[in-house]
């Protein structure tokens, strides 16, 4: 009897639909900000990563569309061949003085930065040591690497040190990667630590600061720079596409590091440079990180105001967080949809991440510097009639 080779495909899809595991796209109408339209509806934003609310800011807009009328839509080639602009060099530098490293290089989103970063730098005579809780980019170019790799337990330390007492000598080189903003859960990783053990077993340090640039440290460089770790060594990688509105990745580091990465990053070198609009955006982005601290500051004003509103409601189980980031742990996958869907009624947009994405359910909430008190609170008043 002949196998239909593809009936897995439905069987499979069932098994998602039966877990409540199945996800599905939703369109979002004109420009987003502290309010966008979803399927017609205005809602209260708390979905989006735009936490200084620069997506919308008519200085990218304008940046974007300069950039289109003086270099078109797209960069025509790769980065080696016929695909870099002025512009991309212009962005690497302003990336390096924020982030105070030697250099910087910017790839085509963060995604691609970690996969280029982790295959290019270790190998399978190599070793691995990534927090479980990573996000997927960095453990899948863990896995691409083809280096041993050892998952320790969420911002274990001891373990860390542990398995490295055992394992450090086996192997060549050896790597520690972690988010610095653990971005379904929104706590910080243990920086300072982790770079003390990377420098006592001479292992590179690689941290994602996806969720931190923009929002952390006084100048906004990230969680580096929150932890008072500026110009210690390690590889800062990110995103454009946060804080910064835009779109791309990036990897800071030392000027040997940048430049082996040119030459050696594959997700850099074969495919297309950063479009010239997203790069024009995502450098006026930098220049007002840097220029308006009080964008920042407005934005861990509303974090602040809604944690302590969230606090006060006891029946409420908000994971422990120190950024913008706030989860709300649920009982089930069910539990989850059932309050993404009371808030989308009452006119809150914040959506239920659920497995495999996270081991347990919950409504995550993003804060923005664009939101107004009275939408915190309005959040608030719906949150009170949720049954955790
Ligand atoms: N790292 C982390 C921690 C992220 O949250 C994301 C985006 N979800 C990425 C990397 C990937 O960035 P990008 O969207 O630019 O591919």
């Amino acid at each position: 009897m002949k196998i239909n080779p593809y009936a897995w495909i439905e069987a499979s899809l069932a098994t998602i639909h039966r877990a409540n595991w199945y996800r599905s796209v939703q369109a979002i109408h004109g420009i987003p900000g502290a309010t966008v339209l979803v399927a017609g509806v205005e809602v209260i934003n708390f979905a989006s990563n735009d936490y200084l609310g620069l997506a919308g800011d008519e200085r990218l807009l304008t940046a974007a569309i300069a950039a289109i009328q003086e270099f078109g839509t797209g960069s025509t080639g790769s980065r080696l061949v016929s695909g870099h602009r002025e512009l991309h060099s212009e962005l690497e530098k302003a990336i390096a003085s924020t982030k105070q490293t030697d250099d910087a290089v910017v790839f085509s989103s963060g995604y691609l930065a970690n996969l280029g970063a982790i295959t290019a730098i270790v190998g399978k005579r190599d070793l691995i040591l990534s927090d479980q809780y990573n996000h997927s980019s960095l453990k899948s170019g863990a896995i691409l690497s083809g280096a041993a790799l050892i998952e320790y337990p969420h911002c274990d330390v001891a373990v860390l040190r542990e398995n490295l007492i055992q394992q450090r000598q086996n192997y060549r080189r050896c790597l520690i990667i972690t988010d610095s903003v653990f971005s379904m859960d929104g706590d910080l990783c243990p920086l300072s630590a982790l770079l003390d053990i990377a420098e006592k077993f001479s292992c590179m340090l690689l941290v994602d600061e996806a969720h931190g640039t923009g929002v952390l440290g006084k100048n906004g460089a990230g969680c580096v720079e929150h932890f008072g770790c500026t110009g210690r060594e390690l590889i800062q990688v990110g995103t454009l596409s946060k804080a910064l509105g835009s779109l791309g990745g990036y990897v800071a580091a030392s000027a040997a590091l940048i430049d082996f990465l040119r030459n050696r990053a594959s997700s850099w070198i074969y495919t297309t440079a950063l479009s010239p609009p997203d790069t024009a955006a995502a450098l006026a982005a930098f220049k007002i990180v840097q220029a308006e601290p009080q964008r920042r500051a407005q934005l861990w004003r509303n974090v602040n105001y809604l944690k302590k509103l969230i606090k006060e409601l006891p029946q409420l189980k908000l994971l422990p967080t120190e950024s913008p980031i706030l989860c709300l742990q649920l009982p089930s996958a069910t539990a989850a949809l059932t309050a993404a869907k009371q808030l989308r009624e009452a006119g809150i947009f914040a959506p239920a991440i659920r497995p495999p994405t996270v081991p347990t359910s919950r409504i995550r909430i993003s804060v923005m510097a664009t939101h107004e008190l009275g939408q915190i609170e309005k959040l608030v008043a719906v949150l009170k009639n949720i049954s955790a």
